[in-house]
């Protein structure tokens, strides 16, 4: 197989009328017909087009390779010509192309993507993470987290970082009182706290009993992460920011959390490979964002740890994510096993 060229379509798409992304999404072409799928978050507005424009060119670099040779894909394309690591919009475009890559290499061979990887499992926990946030009435709160449990999750996300701490101490308190005691409370702080306020918030919540806490403090301060990590009885899990693998060596090396938070920056090569690490260190691993491609290496290894599913890409697809009994039942379809919404693409072009 080889890779000819690509297709990349910018939209705006919107999840339930409460969760708007704009993404690119790319279509790698080979000579064999088939083609493979991946999509990039979190580009601004004024940078779309040139997301675009920087992945059409990095594919046209590779014209000729075979795109099931993941690791020469990944050398080339995540490694400049000096040899140093590329960074900003062109390694954004090269963790889409190692994901489109993984797609097309299980679509040549008819397996999925999590079971080329390992196959650890093809069930795992998934938490929903979408409309958690204070704010809203507390009544219009309760109704969404009665829907999501009447939906089937068992693990609900809320992101607290620009919360007063009274305001997100009893967040978590009525989140918990709504849940029940069998449903997992996760916690984001968004690196908005110092270590002490990050440790007020820990003690204070120790008996809402969190499934962890995220990003308590700057994400480059590696000693303040294992300091809060090391004076409290919470999970804490960090690393989300992170585009390179030195950088979670040393987030590791520093037992700066329990859990490492991974991201499709570095491609599902590079998720891998960090993944790995981290089970050397007793760490589980979970991802940020992109639950469709980032669900396939966390059901692969044996310390995947659950699913995040912000669903701001699941318009994209035609097959939404499958929840059953609080776990994501992952597709037996070939490669990522997604299939693009033609018209939705049209419908939502930018
Ligand atoms: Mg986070």
């Amino acid at each position: 197989m080889k890779i000819t060229g690509c297709e990349t379509h910018a939209v705006t798409v919107n999840f339930e009328g409460v969760m708007s992304g704009t993404h690119v999404v790319l279509r790698l072409k080979t000579d064999q017909g088939i083609e493979g799928i991946a999509y990039v978050s979190r580009v601004g507005p004024r940078n779309i087009r040139a997301m675009a424009l920087v992945m059409e060119a990095m594919v046209e670099s590779l014209a000729g390779l075979d795109p099931t040779n993941t690791e020469e894909i990944y050398r080339k394309i995540f490694g400049s010509s000096l040899g140093a690591p590329v960074s900003g919009l062109e390694l954004r475009a090269a963790s889409a192309i190692d994901v489109a890559c993984w797609d097309l290499k299980g679509k040549a061979v008819g397996q999925p993507v999590w079971k080329l990887m390992g196959g650890f499992r093809d069930r795992l926990p998934i938490s929903a993470n979408w409309a958690l946030m204070p704010g809203p009435p507390k009544d219009k709160l309760q109704a969404h987290l009665e829907n999501l449990v009447s939906r089937g999750f068992k693990a609900v996300k809320c992101p607290l970082g620009f919360a007063t701490m009274d305001a997100a101490i009893d967040h978590v308190k009525f989140v918990r009182a709504v849940v029940g005691p069998d449903v997992k409370i996760i916690v984001d702080l968004n690196f908005q706290h110092t270590v002490k306020s990050a440790l007020h918030f820990a003690r204070e919540t120790e008996e809402v009993d969190l499934y962890w806490i995220e990003d308590p403090v700057a994400f480059h301060d590696y000693d303040g992460m294992a300091e809060v990590r090391a004076n409290t009885k919470q999970t804490i899990t960090c690393g989300e920011v992170f585009q390179f693998q030195h950088e979670f060596k040393w987030l590791l090396e520093k037992r700066g959390c329990d859990n490492v938070m991974i991201d499709q920056d570095l491609g599902l090569t590079g998720f891998l490979k960090v993944a790995h690490m981290a089970q050397a260190y007793g760490c589980p691993v979970v991802n940020h964002l992109a639950p469709e491609a980032l669900s396939h290496p966390i059901a692969a290894v044996p310390n995947g740890l659950i699913v995040g599913l912000v669903p701001w890409g699941q318009p994209l697809f035609t097959e939404q994510m499958q929840v059953e009994d609080g776990n994501l039942v992952m597709s037996h379809a070939p490669g990522l096993g997604l299939t693009l919404d033609e018209d939705m693409l049209k419908k939502c072009a930018i």
